[in-house]
Order: C-alpha cells, then structure tokens, then sequence
C-alpha cells in the first residue's frame, strides 16, 4: 500500500520529545521527508531518518532563515509549547509573555515564514497543537496555558479562512492528558503539593472519563491524518483527542 505522506516534505517543532517527537517518526513512517526541529537539538540525536535541525522558535530570524534554507514545504506541525500552572494571581507579566510568545507566537512565526512557499506550490497543510484546556474546556490552574491555546484555535481559524481557496489547510488539535516527558514532571510537581506522586497521577487520569491518559503516538496518528490527502475537505477545526475529557 502507498505511504500516506509519500511525495511530501513536513517540518515539525518541539520534535525532542513527546508529542513532537511520535509527530517526526510517524512522518517518517508514512513516508514524509522529515525536517525534525528543537532548541534542544541533543534530543533529536537519536532519531532516525530525518533531517536535524536546531531551532528556537521564540527567535524570529532564526526561523526566517530556516524557512529560506528548507525552501517549500507541504506540511508545517507547530508543536512547541509550554504548560504554566497556576491562576491569573500567580502569572505576572513576563510569566504571561513568555507564554503567548513560546505557545502563540511562534506560531505566527513558522506560519508567516513557511505560508509563501505553499502558496507558491499549490497548497499545504499546517497543524497546530493546541489543547483541551483552551476554549473548549476551563481548567484549573492552567490560566495563561489556557488562554494561550484558546488563542491557537482562533489563529488556526483564521489562517484556515484566509487561505482555503489556495489549497492551504489548518486545524487544530486539542489532546487530552497525554504521557510525555513534561508530563511526567507535571506529575511529579502535583504530587508535591497533593502528597504524593500516586495521588496526583490519579488527579490527572480521574481527569478522562476513559479512565486513562493518551500516548503521543495517538495524537501523531490524527496529525497523520491532517497531514496528508485523506483529510482534504477539513479546515478550520479544532479536533479534541481526549478520553472524552470535553465530552
Ligand atoms: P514536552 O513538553 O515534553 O516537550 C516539549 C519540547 O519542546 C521539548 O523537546 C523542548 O525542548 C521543546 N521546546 C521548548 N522550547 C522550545 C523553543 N523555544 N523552540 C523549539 N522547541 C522548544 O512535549 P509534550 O508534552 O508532548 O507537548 C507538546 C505540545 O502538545 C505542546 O504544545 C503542549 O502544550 C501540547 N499538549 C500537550 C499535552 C500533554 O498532556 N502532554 C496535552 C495537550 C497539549
């Protein structure tokens, strides 16, 4: 059987670890040409067959320059992001910029930067990682994470409105509690507060009513299928992958 991305060139960001990371090998699996980007690029060493490069996606030259390097691509996975914790009283103002900068940001960066070369060639396909906790969910303690992925969602729109008779899509996913390595010191934080590391991995499990958290290769399995043909007619969504944790 074909390879479902077979033909096309994707960049994906934040691809060290977690989510990003399940998002560069599934590519690759389907048979994408893979630019894998970090700005820790020690955690892209071990991955295999794509090409690694460093990137900070809160610098906008570095991200301009990487664009012209790279020249046109069809699929662009904006996965970098950052959980804050804790309420409107606890994110003073550089806690907040560094957020909307990291999360939102760098977004309008990758997009701003790769869009020209999809238009140029007839199309594309971006995702964006956003999340439940966003406009689809109020979660506790997750004040400027939320706002920020609320935001993605409304940037996802937009550029799906503005582009969707040249051939370019974006959506938007929105997982639930997804095992990662983040995750894992989110964790570990809760438990200090809660006592105990179990009391708060049953915290974040009682979150979906599944009954269990996600793994990455499940939100890598939808960002498969946004990037690529199958999913032509779908723009402009924000698709929960949650164990019914919006339900
Ligand atoms: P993670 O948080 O464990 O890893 C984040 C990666 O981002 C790391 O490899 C890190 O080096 C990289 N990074 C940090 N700053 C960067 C920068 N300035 N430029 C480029 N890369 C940078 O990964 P995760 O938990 O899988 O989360 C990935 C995305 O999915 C995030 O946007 C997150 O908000 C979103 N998300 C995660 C969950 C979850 O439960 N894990 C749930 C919903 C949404």
């Amino acid at each position: 059987m074909a390879k479902r991305l077979a033909g096309k060139t994707a960049v994906v960001t934040a691809a060290g670890q977690g989510i990003g990371r399940a998002i560069a090998e599934a590519f690759v699996a389907e048979g994408a040409k893979v630019w894998a980007t970090d700005v820790d690029v020690q955690k892209l060493a071990d991955l295999k067959r794509v090409k690694r490069r460093k990137l900070d996606v809160m610098k906008t030259r570095a991200v301009e320059t990487f664009a012209e390097k790279v020249g046109p691509i069809d699929i662009l996975a904006n996965v970098a992001g950052f959980v804050h914790h804790g309420s409107v009283l606890d994110c003073d103002e550089a806690a907040w910029d560094f957020s909307f900068d990291l999360n939102v940001k760098s977004m309008h960066r990758t997009i701003r930067a790769f869009l020209p070369g999809m238009l140029e060639t007839g199309g594309g396909s971006i995702i964006n990682l956003s999340s439940g906790a966003s406009s689809l969910k109020a979660t506790a303690n997750r004040y400027v994470y939320g706002a920020t992925k609320a935001a993605v969602i409304g940037l996802t729109k937009s550029v799906a409105m503005d582009f969707i008779r040249d051939g370019v899509r974006c959506n938007a996913i929105c997982p639930g509690t997804v095992r990662s390595p983040s995750w894992e010191d989110r964790v570990e934080a809760l438990g200090e507060e809660v006592g105990g590391k179990d009391k708060a991995l049953e915290m974040f499990v009682a979150r979906q009513p599944m009954g269990r958290v996600g793994t990455a290769e499940e939100i890598a399995a939808l960002a498969v299928y946004l990037a690529g043909d199958e999913s032509a007619f779908t723009t402009g969504v924000a698709i929960p992958i949650d164990g019914g944790w919006t339900l």
